[in-house]
């Protein structure tokens, strides 16, 4: 058994660039302790840098060809339609299940794609931000769980701050206090479970920082091609508000400190870090029109009532309609969505095409997809050619290469559950200011697309997600006032903290113990052990597949009709 307990901070956004200021400036005294007598370095992302993909790498130690995970949503090619998944679907288990094995208790709180809530024996998990709503079966684990913190903590615990509504109807002053009123109740929710909920391991992870950066980035930086059009006025109110965020962490932060013991471990770590948001993610089915990949049938390749109907759910109604309406309609968003995104397409010519959420590409591969035009043998030639012309786009403005690399599926994730993923993953660079993208002769080169997802609406989000994020450690078996310039991965954090659990690390694990941020003395003590043993049974439930009929679909659009949603 391990001597002492193991806690994770999990920062979802935090990144170097902020942080390291707000460092110079002296306005993060408690990072600057974990500077100074613990280790600290940027943390690789997985390839595609999303939340879900990578929180779920992050506790399993698992690359997302294995877990299966790479967005909130996945594709169904068959019928060019996108469904909302949740943890459930995740195809190995997390790290406390390994705990629990091990006689150790766990509570997981707030993390994505832990939904529906885990049953650990003696812990406790409340769901992330892919679970429906607190009103939700399995939403925690137990299922009184969130009562009782809330009867402890004294008031309510929020799930997200939900800022994208505020900021569309042009309200940023209450998407300020959103965050306030969430902070609040997630600051005193985790300083209850410190005081009077003790678990072996405790992984409690703030969303607030990845929400304020998504929407307030402009305001901050300087650098943002959107921060000349920011009023001087706005500028002075809002471009603070990432680093106050950064600054209530750094106070949650104390309150753990003062609580660590002896032999005891913390570690904050991101999910991914920040910057701007590059424009030309929602400008790739476009660019892909442009040069012939994709066929838009004849007027087709606006946006039609559905989407409209969709950015009224995602930015006019309160978290708690939102609730009840998931729970009202289930699934109706996968539908509209699908919907707004790839009605239009001819799909008898088009031979490439894209979610254009994030710079990612699907091949339409006959067999595979619903009415698939690209024969098996010739994807490998267009795919070379398509990595030729992605490295070739330029930005609007400099003229600069946009490109940083193009990873083929094959490339970057191994196993057996890369289908639900993209086949091409573009990384666009990170050291340019990217205004768009250069389309060829006779295209305008366009205006960002309206977004469909919620909170991906470019009227709303400035900031994006960039590869690295931060880790931070402090404890007897960290190196003490380091900093480790490059190799930790956010897979590396399972074995971790199995290893400072005294677990034995599962052979089919991705990650490593993270021995490059481990003193040499500590690591001799206390040598990694492997787990010999089957491979885990396979963690997904059983979830049929929720496509809609097109009788189902109509009576659906009725629905959101009769309910105002759509015209
Ligand atoms: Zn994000």
């Amino acid at each position: 058994m391990p001597q002492g307990r193991t806690y994770i901070l999990g920062a979802d956004g935090a990144t170097w660039s902020v942080l390291s200021r707000l460092l110079r400036e002296g306005r993060s005294p408690n990072f600057q302790r974990l500077v100074d007598e613990g280790v600290h370095g940027p943390l690789e992302s997985v390839e595609n840098m999303r939340s879900a993909s990578a929180w779920t790498s992050m506790f399993t130690g698992c690359n997302p060809g294995k877990h299966g995970i790479y967005e909130f949503y996945e594709f169904l090619p068959q019928t060019y339609s996108l469904r909302y998944i949740h943890g459930g679907y995740k195809h190995v288990p997390g790290f406390w299940t390994y705990l629990e094995s091990a006689g150790q208790t766990a509570g997981v709180i707030n993390t994505p794609m832990t939904y529906p809530a885990e049953a650990i024996r003696g812990g406790y998990v409340i769901a992330g931000l892919d679970g429906p709503g607190k009103a939700s079966p399995r939403f925690c684990f137990p299922d009184d769980f969130i009562a009782r913190l809330e009867e402890k903590m004294g008031c309510e615990y929020v799930i997200e701050p939900g800022l994208t509504g505020a900021i569309a109807r042009g309200r940023p002053e209450e998407a300020v206090e959103l965050l306030r009123a969430e902070l609040d109740s997630k600051h005193r929710a985790l300083v209850t479970m410190l005081d009077s909920m003790p678990v072996d391991c405790l992984l409690f992870v703030f969303r607030s920082l990845d929400a304020a950066q998504h929407c307030f980035w402009k305001w901050m930086d300087p650098t943002h091609p959107k921060h000349a059009q920011c009023s001087a006025a706005d500028v002075k109110r809002f471009g603070g508000v990432i680093d106050g965020v950064y600054e209530r962490l750094d106070a949650a932060l104390g309150d753990m400190l003062k609580r660590l013991g002896p032999d005891d471990h913390l570690m904050v770590i991101s999910d991914h870090g920040f910057g701007h948001k590059c424009p030309v993610s929602s400008q790739l089915n476009q660019w892909l029109a442009a040069h012939g990949y994709l066929v838009y049938e004849e007027g087709g390749s606006k946006p039609n009532v559905v989407s409209k109907a969709l950015k009224f759910v995602a930015s006019h109604t309160s978290r708690g309609t939102k609730e009840k309406l998931a729970r009202l309609l289930p699934g109706v968003r996968n539908w509209a969505q699908s919907k707004a995104l790839f009605s239009g397409v001819d799909w008898s010519k088009t031979r490439v095409y894209s979610d254009a959420q994030f710079p990612r590409l699907r091949l339409n591969i006959a067999g595979r997809e619903g009415q698939g035009i690209v024969d098996q043998a010739e994807a490998p030639a267009l795919m070379e050619e398509l990595r030729g012309k992605l490295r070739e786009m330029r930005d609007t403005v400099s003229g600069e290469p946009i490109v940083r690399d193009v990873f083929f599926s094959s490339e970057i994730y191994k196993g057996t559950h890369t289908g639900p993923g993209e086949d091409i993953l573009v990384r666009w660079r990170e050291d340019i200011v990217i205004h768009g993208v250069q389309m060829p002769e006779g295209w305008a080169s366009p205006e960002e697309e309206l977004a469909v997802m919620p909170g991906e609406d470019p009227r709303v989000i400035s900031g994006d997600h960039q590869i690295h994020g931060i880790f931070l450690g402090i404890g007897p078996a960290f190196r003490k006032g380091e900093r480790i310039g490059a190799g930790l991965r956010l897979l590396d954090l399972t074995p971790t903290i199995l290893h400072l659990q005294d677990v034995a690390i599962p052979g089919h694990m991705d990650g490593r113990v993270m021995k490059a941020a481990m003193n040499p003395a500590w690591l001799s003590d206390h040598p990694v052990r492997t787990a010999s043993g089957a491979a885990p049974v396979d963690a997904a439930s059983a979830n049929g597949q929720t496509e809609y009929s097109e009788a189902e679909q109509k009576v659906l659009e009725d629905r959101l009709r009769s309910l105002g949603y759509i015209e």
